[in-house]
């Protein structure tokens, strides 16, 4: 059986999270297809789904408007894998501030964490360390850090995969995975790898 995966093609890191998926496809032997979503109509298909990076408030403020927001949820709740980079992850969290300015902004609300936007700084303050993703075996990974949100709370049932600076970078919940880095521009595809395995279980 094949399996689905789409890219939540609304704004941001689009391209290379649906080039780094067909290449984790192919490297981990799994038939599947990638493709760029954003109506509730193509969501619904889906197997698996990745919400890239980019800027959380235009990625949930547009999903909500075309009402994408309602059937993501109603997918990941479902029990469809989803993987939230960054601004990704900010979406699927419970609660989200920012560093600076106070504002509400629409979130899932099922990854049971609560985010910092920005909370590393803004643009000049983006970087690159090496970090561990010990929760998946992977003992080094180039992990870049652009406009990154930091995780100031888990909830009980989620899992640290990473942490940077004792503070977790990379958590999961079941079927939810959230980076704080983005991996889709690490030149490395062990946590896309990961991902697409989840969704064949
Ligand atoms: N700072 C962005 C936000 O708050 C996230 C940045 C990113 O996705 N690289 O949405």
């Amino acid at each position: 059986m094949s399996v689905k995966f789409g890219v939540l093609a609304i704004q941001g890191d689009v391209r290379e999270n649906v080039d780094s998926l067909k290449l984790a496809l192919e490297e981990a032997g799994i038939d599947g297809t990638v493709h760029e979503v954003w109506s509730p109509e193509d969501i619904s298909t889906l197997d698996g789904l990745v919400i890239p990076g980019g800027e959380s408030t235009t990625i949930g403020q547009l999903s909500l408007a075309n009402d994408s927001l309602k059937e993501i949820k109603e997918k990941i709740q479902a029990g469809m894998p989803v993987l939230g980079i960054c601004a990704g992850m900010i979406l699927l969290s419970n609660n989200a501030s920012d560093r600076i300015v106070s504002m509400k902004q629409p979130l899932l609300e099922v990854l049971d964490v609560t985010v910092k936007r920005n909370a590393f700084g803004r643009q000049g303050k983006s970087f690159e360390a090496d970090i561990s993703l010990d929760g998946m075996g992977v003992s080094k990974f180039n992990g870049i850090f652009i406009r990154a949100p930091s995780i100031t709370h888990t909830g009980p049932d989620v899992e640290i995969l990473s942490k940077f600076d004792d503070m977790p970078v990379a958590v999961k919940n079941g079927n939810i995975i959230g980076t704080s880095f983005h991996p889709e521009l690490a030149g490395d595809l062990a946590l896309h790898k990961y991902f697409v395995s989840l969704a064949k279980n």
